[in-house]
């Protein structure tokens, strides 16, 4: 089909960053604007990290958040969490339009809340996240792992686009039951180490492989790569995984768009 129009709706997932944990995010060597999910005329948003807004004004088609659906955290870190104000801000009109749900772990709400007060009454509502629960955004409905292992609440993902099960396995510490949840056919999966490092909260490449091997997916998407990962290049570390693994294992990079 040669010369799609705009016109019409693809379901899709961009990725409107990659950049994981703190110096990726900080130096911008990758952009940190989240993912966004367009499924079945549902739009929304996972982990509005700091130049989200950016990165949707800047998209090629333009995303506009003031047709968001929805806006899911996985939790309140920086990198996940930075332009959650402004785009609540945006989806809404600037608060005239009261519309949109959030979604976040309840930390994010209380003392040193990430989501500012004067705001929460902008959207049609805001829930907080339970482990091992499902919700629902217009048509598009998601389920929440069990805890992670992470320094705040953290939930994974998992949602339908079409007939396609994507798990979206956030920022955690690998534990044993960890990939329990992530049955998956796409698998996103936040790698921020080359090698493991015993006493910070993130998974590594090696550990990486381990969750591939264990959920057999039938793609893997590497993202939210830390200084050690880049280093690396993503794009080889994944060629080498999936001739390793016999699953085909994928880089992300800024703008990468999935289709469905
Ligand atoms: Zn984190």
């Amino acid at each position: 089909m040669a010369g799609i129009k705009k016109a019409k709706p693809l379901d899709f997932i961009k990725f409107l960053g990659t950049a994981g944990a703190r110096f990726v995010m900080i130096k911008q060597l990758r952009a940190s604007g989240g993912i966004w999910i367009s499924s079945a005329g549902s739009n929304v948003l996972v982990d509005p990290g700091p130049g989200s807004l950016v990165r949707c004004e800047a998209s090629r088609p333009k995303l506009d958040p003031s047709t968001l659906d929805g806006i899911i955290l996985t939790h309140r870190h920086l990198d996940h969490s930075g332009d959650i104000n402004v785009i609540i801000e945006a989806m809404t009109e600037g608060g005239f339009k009261k519309r949109g749900a959030v979604f976040c772990p309840e930390d994010a709400l209380e003392d040193d809340p990430v989501i500012l007060k004067y705001l929460r009454q902008f959207p049609e509502k805001i829930e907080a996240l339970r482990a091992g629960s499902r919700y629902r955004i217009k048509e598009f409905s998601f389920q929440t792992s069990m805890k992670h292992i992470h320094p705040c609440l953290t939930y994974g993902l998992k949602f339908k686009i079409g007939k396609t099960i994507v798990a979206l396995l956030a920022d955690t510490k690998y534990f044993s039951g960890l990939t329990n949840f992530y049955k998956s056919d796409i698998l996103i999966i936040s790698v921020v180490f080359l090698n493991p490092r015993p006493g910070i909260a993130h998974l590594s490449l090696p550990e990486a492989e381990q969750v591939i091997r264990e959920v057999k997916p039938k793609k893997a998407i590497l993202t939210h790569f830390g200084m050690s990962m880049l280093a690396a290049r993503p794009h080889v570390q994944a060629e080498v995984l999936t001739r390793k693994l016999g699953v085909e294992v994928v880089a992300a990079y800024d703008g990468m768009t999935v289709t469905f």
